[in-house]
């Protein structure tokens, strides 16, 4: 085996983002090089549900890269999601009718999708796997074509045009590249539960009270995923000594929704100190998923950014070259607005000061007396803004 090898694009990571950005620079004929740390093997049988929702703007993406019928299978549809603030007795409904779609998005397996993902890879012939390996060492130099050079830690050179930096929030290139984040500490945790209940088909909630945020996501005509994003201090009055949740408590949060809520079987997980970092290239190299952004899970949005800025990095390709400039400008546009819409979200629908509340019960009002800017507020959640071949309701 020789011990140089020349790649279009390295990719460090092989999570769910370094995996479909790998396929789809695949399937344009680039040659591919993944790098991951861990053993990528075939995901074990598991008898849990771990959700991630993707938008509607990820499904187009995921259609348009010919993947959405390998995993529709495993999918669940939302076609209705409800909103309620403790601020405001209102509560709004949406539809995915009411923006004339069948789905507003849908819920799948984190390992369902990752391992569709390994499968694709392993049928693209342009795709070479360097796992239980990383990049230890990376330099710049002044070949015209082939701009990076890295060293694995297994001690092989590979020269690249292009990497992609997919390793996840404690990504070690980027530290390298010296690149600053913004961390955000939400003083929470979130936990993701499994249950069973009656509720409506395909419906979801988003309910802001003062103890968090907590969302009720189907996976199944009686299945569902209640994810608590709970504030620290109010975790006590969720679990009693034993560490056992006050089911109680979470049947009054989700009246209304959902009924007969039976056992909850904890999932995950994780506190909530996010991280937002400040650049996202450095000249031939692209931060992507995880490593360039950890989100508050409010809305769901991590996955669905990573699958637009993989769509904007695919349409920035010409003839194999990139157009770092365009692409970093289109991604920062969409982290923007991804972030404007978490923020407004916690600090006005969740913020419990004055001000927040009485904002919270305007803007609830003012989507909820409008059915145009209901449309424009449900087409921003799903991310299809700007899709101007989509056939989007408006006032009538
Ligand atoms: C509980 C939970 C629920 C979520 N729900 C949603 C949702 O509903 N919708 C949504 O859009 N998003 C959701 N997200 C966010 C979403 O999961 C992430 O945005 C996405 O998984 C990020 O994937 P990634 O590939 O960037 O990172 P990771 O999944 O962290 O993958 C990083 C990969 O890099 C590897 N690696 C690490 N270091 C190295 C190294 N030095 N060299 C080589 N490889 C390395 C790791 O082993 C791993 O395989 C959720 C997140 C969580 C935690």
């Amino acid at each position: 085996m020789t011990n140089n090898q020349e790649f279009d694009f390295v990719i460090s990571g092989a999570g769910l983002v370094g995996c479909l950005v790998t396929i789809q620079l695949a399937k344009l004929g680039l040659n591919c090089c993944l790098v991951e740390k861990n053993e990528i093997k075939n995901i074990p049988s598991f008898d849990n549900y771990s959700p991630l929702s993707l938008n509607y703007k990820s499904y187009l993406a995921l259609k348009s890269f010919g993947l959405w019928d390998k995993i529709q299978s495993y999918t669940y549809p939302i076609r209705n999601l409800n909103i309620k603030s403790y601020h405001s007795l209102n509560r709004l409904s949406f539809n995915a009718k009411d923006i004339y779609l069948n789905d507003l998005g849908y819920v799948i397996d984190r390992r369902n999708l990752l391992q569709e993902f390994l499968n694709q890879i392993k049928k693209q012939p342009n795709i070479k796997i360097y796992d239980q390996d990383s990049i230890s060492k990376f330099k710049m130099n002044h070949d015209n074509n082939y701009k990076l050079t890295g060293e694995l830690s297994s001690g092989l050179t590979l020269k690249a045009k292009y990497l992609i930096v997919s390793d996840g929030i404690s990504s070690k290139i980027k530290n390298e590249l010296n690149i600053q984040s913004l961390v955000i500490d939400y003083a929470q945790t979130s936990f993701i539960f499994n249950s069973t209940a009656s509720f409506k088909k395909f419906h979801a909630i988003q309910v802001f009270n003062k103890y968090g945020i907590f969302a009720g996501i189907p996976y199944g005509d009686n299945k569902i995923n209640f994810i608590l994003t709970i504030n620290k201090k109010d975790i006590p009055v969720f679990f009693n000594d034993k560490n056992k949740i006050n089911i109680d408590l979470i049947k009054d949060i989700f009246k209304d929704y959902a009924n007969e809520i039976s056992t909850l079987k904890l999932v995950s997980q994780y506190d909530l100190i996010t991280s937002r970092s400040k650049e996202i290239s450095k000249d031939n190299i692209l931060l992507l998923g995880n490593s360039s952004q950890l989100l508050h899970p409010v809305g769901a949005q991590g996955f669905n950014l990573a699958v637009s800025n993989i769509e904007s990095l695919i349409n920035h390709l010409v003839n194999g070259k990139l157009d770092i400039e365009g692409l970093v400008t289109a991604i920062a546009e969409s982290r923007d607005s991804v972030f404007n819409n978490i923020d407004l979200a916690i600090n006005v629908l969740g913020g419990d000061k004055f001000p927040s509340k009485l904002l919270s019960f305007f803007v609830m009002n003012s989507i909820k007396s409008s059915q145009v800017m209901k449309n424009n507020f449900l087409k921003n959640i799903l991310g299809i803004d700007n899709y101007p071949y989509l056939n989007i309701g408006t006032d009538s």
